[in-house]
């Protein structure tokens, strides 16, 4: 049968650790602040930044909220951006994506300091990323590491195929997986014959954004299946890039949707924040 990944349950456990590190820190006087800023008011970005508030009261990290005009100009941004830099009472920053279009994410995120850099998007923290170097790292497949070494699975020379190389999920999901000594394959919209190539993977990574693509047609019998996708089905139901039902038979564990990936994010931008106070 096949092991259900529970990324709630294992979110709620690393959240409580970092509750019992922050009270520890604290005792210290180390205190860590987030400063989270949203431009316009998008549902979908409203709901994740009240999430990430709520994760905050519940560690005890303190955060701060800038709700920004739709209108906001792209240098109002960076000056904000850049006084939070200079503010020594916040340890990390977070400017909630996507942002208007008529501002340049890339300059946004380029002007948070790479040492406040808790999404972990800056060059400055990919590159320690793929350097090996200490730094912040990228939260969704941070989580998706914790979710395998928790549930007891071994990524150590194992084919690892991640499905997606976008700069948020797929290509920081290669480098971690490599950091643990995984086979790594990174497959896109231009690999041919993708289902020799996934059937391949002890441990595959789904993040195309393609609701239910990945069929057991895709998969190898006892493979370990973590879906990163998130979309509504025809019955307005959450479901993934994985066909679950599909799926789940032939795999030795998976990630349900929801309740996988989804909620490790914010436990691990928590931890992020955390990292900050940690030295
Ligand atoms: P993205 O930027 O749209 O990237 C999708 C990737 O999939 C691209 O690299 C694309 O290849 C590849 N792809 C598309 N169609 C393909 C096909 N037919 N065969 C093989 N590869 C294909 O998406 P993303 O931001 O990485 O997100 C992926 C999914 O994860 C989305 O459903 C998103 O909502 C979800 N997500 C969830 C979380 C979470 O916390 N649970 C966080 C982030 C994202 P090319 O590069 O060649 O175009």
């Amino acid at each position: 049968m096949s092991q259900l990944i529970d990324g709630k349950q294992i979110s709620k456990q690393i959240k409580d650790e970092l509750k019992e590190e922050v009270q520890r820190l604290g005792a210290l006087g180390r205190t860590a602040c987030l400063a989270v800023v949203q431009v316009g008011n998008d549902p979908a970005s409203s709901v994740y930044v009240n999430n990430k508030k709520k994760a905050c009261e519940y560690i005890g990290i303190g955060s701060r909220s800038y709700e920004l005009p739709e209108e906001t100009t792209e240098d109002e941004l960076v000056s904000l951006v850049e006084e939070l830099n200079r503010d020594d009472e916040v340890n990390g920053i977070l400017v909630q994506l996507p942002l208007p279009a008529h501002i340049d994410e890339d300059r946004i995120i380029r002007t948070i300091s790479p040492d406040k850099d808790v999404d972990g998007f800056h060059p400055v923290s990919v590159g320690r990323l793929w350097i090996g170097e200490k730094g912040f790292l990228s939260c969704t497949p941070a989580g998706i590491i914790q979710l395998l070494k928790r549930s007891g699975i071994d990524i150590c020379g194992k084919e690892c195929v991640v499905i997606g190389r976008s700069n948020i999920v797929g290509k920081p999901m290669a480098a971690l997986l490599l950091r643990e000594n995984g086979t790594v394959t990174v497959a896109h919209s231009r690999t041919e014959n993708l289902q020799d190539v996934t059937k391949r993977a002890d441990i595959l990574i789904v993040a195309i954004g393609k609701k239910k693509f990945i069929t057991s047609e895709y998969v190898k019998e006892g493979a370990v299946v973590i879906d990163v996708g998130m979309h509504r089905d025809e019955n307005n139901h959450l479901c993934g890039d994985v066909d679950f039902n599909d799926v789940e038979p032939h795999t030795s564990a998976i990630t349900p949707v929801p309740g996988g990936v989804g909620p490790m994010t914010i436990a691990m931008l928590m931890n992020n924040c955390v990292e900050t106070i940690r030295t």
